[in-house]
């Protein structure tokens, strides 16, 4: 990579380094999409589940990033 990318800023420069994007597993859910949550008192707690809102039930987040390429197994 060119120097020049390295130091390009893409907030405020037209940068010819892309900007990454990538999936990477919820970790609010594990994945699955959705979330254990109780309601009720503490002695009646009910047990129920409830759609992930990191993920919004895909199990999967995405995020971006102009900088690196994250490591998958990160
Ligand atoms: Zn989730």
């Amino acid at each position: 990579m060119a120097l020049e990318d390295e130091l390009c800023d893409v907030e405020v420069r037209n940068c010819r380094t892309p900007v990454y994007t990538w999936e990477h597993t919820c970790d609010t859910c594990g994945g699955s999409g959705t979330v254990v949550s109780y309601t009720g008192s503490r002695k009646k707690a009910r047990r129920r589940l409830a759609t992930c809102l990191a993920c919004s039930g895909l199990g999967v987040v995405r995020s971006a990033s102009a900088r690196f390429i994250p490591d998958p197994n990160g």
